[in-house]
């Protein structure tokens, strides 16, 4: 029996000696050795504010939720287009002005030039998030020359053909989108965007 006993505690004795480890203190990252399993911190003062870290996280993380439960569909539409249109810009940075050929000029920010739609969000909001309905244009194309939508035209069916832009004009399929895939279309360009980025880092 004894034998058995002495086993047993020689057994416990190694597995405490072996899930003790030194480690660094997530806090002051000074090296310290553990008292007790999953101890993350090397003293009472570093396990306050470690507490203190943890709660401010959970407290961010719940105004997160609650941010979100106020937000309406209009502004899960204006999240969703703001990726949409960042991905376009991205996509065509190193193209022409889609209606007047001119150069598209990038800046740090990404607000060099606009995605410009050819069928407008006010007037063809169902085209919105169409890939082919959006392209890199000059602000000034995009915003004070209402009057290019022929060039538009002209360089859209350079680009995508007249079958699809024909396609395109006949399209008045209404969309209502639910607020679930609006967080989605948002989602899947974000990564497009992100993974265009990448690409791009590799080549350069
Ligand atoms: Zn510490
Ligand atoms: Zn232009």
């Amino acid at each position: 029996m004894g034998n058995v006993l002495n086993l047993t505690t020689l057994t416990r004795s190694t597995a405490l000696r072996t899930t003790l480890r030194e480690r660094k203190c997530v806090i002051c990252a000074e090296k310290f050795k553990q008292a007790r399993t999953m101890q993350k911190v090397c003293s009472p003062a570093c396990g306050a504010e470690y507490s203190r870290r943890e709660r401010e996280k959970k407290e961010r993380k719940q105004d997160r939720a609650r941010k979100a439960a106020l937000k309406t569909r209009s502004d899960w539409i204006k999240g969703a287009q703001h990726a949409f249109n960042a991905y376009i810009r991205a996509r065509d940075r190193n193209l022409p002005c889609i209606c007047c050929g001119k150069p598209l000029k990038d800046s740090d920010t990404g607000g060099g030039f606009d995605c410009g739609h050819y069928r407008s969000v006010g007037s063809a909001p169902h085209l919105r998030f169409d890939e082919r309905n959006a392209n890199g244009q000059t602000k000034q194309c995009n915003r004070y020359g209402s009057g290019r939508a022929v060039d538009y035209r002209l360089g859209l069916i350079a680009r995508i053909g007249l079958a699809a832009v024909e396609v395109l004009e006949a399209d008045q399929t209404p969309k209502r989108y639910t607020i679930s895939e609006l967080q989605q279309i948002k989602a899947t360009y974000k990564a497009k965007l992100a993974k265009l980025r990448k690409e791009v880092a590799c080549i350069t």
